[in-house]
């Protein structure tokens, strides 16, 4: 049997500059040493999962950037294509802007919904007042290069979208690729696609659940490799590993939905429960796994199917209660990315920021108002909501779409400032409650009135839609 060299310095690491990575480790380490009993109010540093009784969304709202005021680096939110020519464009809206959910808002099932098509030509230009709108794509969901996910977008939406104006769940991972420079393991997603996906992010050894099993197929005794699985999956006891004893895994990351629920909440548990991240070995105090990071944390997601379906926020629940189970009631405390986590709301309005000066030519800093779009009050609305919170300087505005996860008639757990049908009544009521501003001269009251001057304006159209504003005190 080979060898077992010293564990690594898995949880020392030298901070030197402000990034989102380096902030959020330096969280992650402040929360290590946080009484996770303690229930942190919105708008704080970041903070454990911390389940109460009546909370069932799992979900984290503080922000990822901790005490770091002055957040993280530019460069975090740098779009992944070549910036193109500024060119001031005087019809385009300098002080507000859209940013949006994209399944059960833009999207569902693979399919554009019908009202996506025509919100997209509104904010292009084709509104009544000639205006275009600046706006981008905020999305938990993963698995793909950005790239790749804006082709497939640009296609069903009939526009084109860049990768400069597109956040997905595993998007901020980026940063952490220069705190984990060994060995990570990476899960969820179509064939070997998330692993390409880390490695153009900069982490140099990538190793997945298929690597693991085909170096020993007892590992998941249920689960047999495909034969194209095995023949993409790397050998690792070709590559100069006696054992897999000799790997050592310094951070999970969650990257998309999994596969193959079992045999990978398998591989998570046993890294989880070994002796710092050493494959098959295993702890005897089950508090030296490496950490695992999971890219968003929503519980279902609005897909083909009628019904909601299970998504990535369930794995991570059953991870952290499978593994009280499995070693005698110790606490696994993993982390969330995506939204309703502020830290990425901040990622989103300094790509929003970028967008607006290389895109539009607008490069006189703040937004006025962001109005955001979604559909999972847990996430969208939570995570806008808690940003608008701590934003000075620009309106983080919540609305609630009646196309995916929310169902209508029910009492959101989230609330939003507007709730409409459709992304297309979102596009409309946002125009209308800007253009309503610029009319008001001022007064006390203007959010309010902003508000119902825009509902009138669509009320006032044929096939009223539904709409219904939740007062301040309910936001
Ligand atoms: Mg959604």
């Amino acid at each position: 049997m080979a060898s077992i060299a010293a564990r690594p310095p898995m949880h020392r690491r030298e901070l030197s500059s402000s990034s989102f990575a380096e902030a959020f480790e330096a969280a992650r380490q402040k929360l290590e040493q946080t009484n996770f009993d303690e229930v942190t109010p919105v708008g704080t540093p970041f903070t454990p999962f911390t389940p109460a009784a009546d909370d069932d969304t799992f979900s984290d709202p503080g922000s990822l950037v901790g005490d770091n005021e002055s957040g993280p680096s530019s460069s975090l939110a740098s779009p992944v294509t070549a910036p193109v020519t500024p060119a001031y464009d005087p019809d385009v809206a300098d002080d507000f802007a859209f940013a949006f959910d994209i399944d059960g808002v833009l999207v569902r099932g693979g399919q554009a919904i019908p009202e996506a098509v025509e919100a997209m030509k509104m904010l292009n230009g084709e509104n009544e007042y000639g205006i275009r709108v600046p706006y981008i794509f905020l999305t938990n969901g993963g698995g793909k290069f950005e790239t790749e996910r804006c082709k497939d977008l640009s296609k069903q939406l009939e526009i084109e979208v860049s990768p400069g104006q597109f956040i997905c769940g595993h998007t901020p991972m980026r940063e952490l690729s220069h705190a984990y420079k060994g060995t990570v393991l990476v899960v969820g997603g179509e064939g070997q696609k998330c692993r390409e996906v880390a490695k153009s992010y900069g982490f140099r050894d990538v190793i997945t659940p298929g690597d693991i099993i085909k170096a020993n197929s007892a590992t998941a005794p249920f689960r047999k490799l495909s034969e194209e699985d095995a023949a993409a999956s790397r050998d690792l006891l070709a590559e100069g590993y006696k054992s897999l004893k000799d790997v050592v895994v310094e951070a999970v990351f969650v990257f998309a939905d999994s596969r193959d629920w079992a045999s990978d909440l398998q591989i998570i548990m046993d890294v989880a429960m070994s002796q710092g991240g050493r494959l098959e070995t295993r702890s005897h105090t089950f508090e030296e796994g490496p950490p695992i990071y999971f890219s968003h944390n929503d519980v279902v997601w609005s897909a083909a199917h009628e019904h909601v379906r299970l998504g990535m926020g369930a794995l991570r629940r059953i991870v952290e209660v499978v593994f009280e189970e499995c070693t005698g009631g110790k606490k696994l405390t993993t982390h969330a990315f995506g939204k309703p986590q502020v830290g990425t709301f901040e990622f989103a309005t300094r790509l929003l920021q970028q967008w607006r000066a290389q895109q539009h030519g607008l490069d006189d800093g703040k937004v006025g108002t962001v109005y955001f779009v979604g559909d999972t009050p847990e996430s969208d609305i939570r995570g806008t909501n808690a940003m608008n919170a701590k934003c000075e300087g620009t309106d983080w505005y919540s609305i609630l779409v009646k196309t995916g996860v929310y169902q209508d008639g029910t009492e959101p757990a989230y609330k939003p400032r507007v709730t409409v049908p459709t992304v297309l009544d979102s596009v409309k009521y946002g125009i209308e409650r800007e253009m309503a501003r610029r009319k008001a001269k001022s007064g006390a009251d203007q959010r309010l009135m902003l508000d119902e001057v825009a509902k009138k304006a669509l009320t006032a159209d044929a096939g009223t839609p539904e709409i219904k504003i939740y007062s301040e005190e309910t936001c």
